[in-house]
């Protein structure tokens, strides 16, 4: 049996859920074959405290970004700090941003002006957008044609409908799958076929979201491969393609050299 060798795309380690065993989470990662991961920022410190781990672990990047759930936070000082962290050679992309309209824990007009801002601060920098959609398809799309051929994204733990992921690949941007093609109720196989081999990412977005057989328990990047099983077995392909293409996509995206 070949060796697989996963990418998580993304997933939140500098979050509390890993307080107490980050060290032994990214090494049960490595032994399951996830030698690689971008941890993603929700706000300015959770993107310090990611830096700190991208640049403490080989095989580790981070982004700076604000989370549509904290967007209410959002202001031109924090988007200049943003800017900053940005700079840093861990910081791969801009992110986590985007709408979320099923919370909608900040408000809908400030979630538009974080994410706004964001993708013109990707444009600056050069960076790939991380984007997260939920319950917002239509205005999600309209902003990923404004930006088209002008930033490149993901449209991350994809759940969205056709429109929003023909919005997406039409602008070139590519397309990330989480423990959620697991779940009994997932209704989105249609969408995973319909995504490129060249465009293709999968990601645990730990601590949430656990794939079955692991749901209801905090997820780690070591639980990859399940994901990666699901989205083979929909796509018709084995799991060591869907492997190797996800991983050679996510350093493409990122632009990492690896
Ligand atoms: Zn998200
Ligand atoms: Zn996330």
């Amino acid at each position: 049996m070949t060796e697989i060798r996963l990418f998580d795309s993304h997933l939140h380690l500098s979050d509390q859920a890993f307080a107490e065993d980050r060290g032994a989470v990214l090494q049960r990662a490595r032994d399951a074959g996830v030698a690689e991961l971008v941890t993603i920022a929700s706000d300015p410190a959770d993107a310090r405290r990611a830096i700190d781990l991208a640049s403490a672990s080989r095989g580790v990047w981070a982004t700076a970004g604000l989370h549509p759930h904290e967007a209410a936070a959002f202001s031109i000082d924090l988007l200049a700090e943003l800017e900053d962290l940005a700079a840093l050679p861990e910081v791969v992309a801009i992110g986590e941003t985007g709408l979320d309209y099923h919370y909608d824990n900040s408000p809908r007009e400030e979630q538009r002006q974080a994410f706004r801002s964001q993708l013109q601060l990707a444009e600056r920098t050069d960076l790939p957008a991380v984007v997260h959609s939920r319950a917002a398809d239509e205005e999600t799309a309209a902003l990923i044609s404004e930006f088209s051929g002008r930033v490149r994204g993901v449209l991350h733990c994809f759940s969205g409908g056709n429109e929003l992921l023909t919005a997406g690949l039409d602008a070139g941007w590519f397309v990330s799958f989480s423990g959620i093609v697991t779940f009994k109720r997932f209704d989105g196989a249609e969408a995973v076929r319909r995504v490129p081999a060249d465009r293709l990412l999968i990601e645990t977005d730990s601590p949430y979201l656990s794939p079955v057989p692991r749901r209801g328990r905090r997820n780690e990047p070591s639980n990859l491969i399940h994901t990666c099983r699901r989205v083979a077995e929909i796509r018709g392909e084995q799991p060591e393609t869907t492997a190797e293409i996800t991983r050679d996509n996510a350093i493409i995206f990122y632009n990492l050299h690896t």
